[in-house]
């Protein structure tokens, strides 16, 4: 049931609306959009292995090849992303928690983004963590969510940039993940949606991409308690910083 009032000419309007219905659709709608996502995977995979088995044959063009490949692995990314979503935003996911080093796992994912992804562009990942700070959550999630930003924060800079990334307790023991770059930043009037499926700011669209990192990663966050903040300038950079609350706090 959905109940809505408002004034009219001195009455007082009170408008009941039975959504049921809506509901139902909206639930048959994302069950149909799982389903689908799921069925593409295992196609997709088996395109990506004969793929590779044909690039072993000089005599096929190479750059045809090569072209299929990187666009069957962002059709599969997207499939994927489709499918977190549906997952996250289904209510049957529960959280898998258990105590984390949080300062840890930070400085693990820094390392690897560092070796695998920010080097190549000649990016720098500075850390400042706090030391020592374990937290109740869901590992894999969260390593998700924090991948997610980092992968976005290296993704959205110029080569040669820093990238800081901080963990800290406040003084009301909440504990602050900060992400900051130094990148494209992010037009003042497109900030409130780039949280939105398949939303991409405008001075983004020359860059890849498809729009679900960050619903991904809000989904994530809301899940464990905490709330996201960002500032951002276009041509200055973002700062993204995670909030979780101090009852994630283990010990
Ligand atoms: P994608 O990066 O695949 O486009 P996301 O959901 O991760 O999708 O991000 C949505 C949009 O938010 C991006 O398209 C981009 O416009 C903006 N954005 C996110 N992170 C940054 C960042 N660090 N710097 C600049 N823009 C960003």
């Amino acid at each position: 049931m959905n109940i809505e009032s408002f004034l009219c000419d001195g009455y007082c309007i009170v408008v009941i609306r039975d959504i049921t219905l809506d509901k139902d659709l909206v639930e048959k709608q994302k069950k149909f959009v799982s389903n689908i996502s799921h069925e593409l995977k295992s196609p997709l995979t088996a395109i990506l292995g004969f793929l590779q088995i044909l690039k072993e044959e000089k005599e096929y063009n190479q750059v045809i090849l090569n072209y299929m490949e990187s666009e069957t692995i962002k059709l599969k990314d997207l499939v994927l992303d489709i499918l977190e979503v549906s997952k996250l935003q289904s209510y049957e996911l529960k959280l898998q928690k258990k105590t984390i080093n949080l300062s840890w796992l930070l400085l693990k994912i820094c390392d690897e983004n560092i070796n695998l992804k920010a080097s190549k562009f000649n990016i720098s990942i500075n850390t400042n963590i706090q030391d020592g700070i374990s937290l109740i959550a869901d590992e894999d999630k969260i390593s998700q969510a924090i991948v997610n930003l980092l992968d976005n924060a290296i993704k959205y800079s110029n080569p040669h940039n820093q990238i800081n990334v901080l963990l800290y307790k406040n003084f009301n023991q909440e504990i602050l993940i900060e992400v900051k770059d130094s990148g494209i930043g992010i037009p003042e009037n497109e900030v409130c949606y780039i949280f939105d499926r398949f939303y991409r700011a405008k001075n983004a669209l020359s860059i890849g991409g498809n729009g679900l990192g960050l619903t991904i990663f809000k989904e994530i966050i809301e899940m464990h308690g905490g709330r996201i903040e960002v500032a951002s300038k276009v041509g200055q950079g973002s700062t993204f910083t995670i909030i979780l609350p101090k009852e994630n706090l283990a010990g």
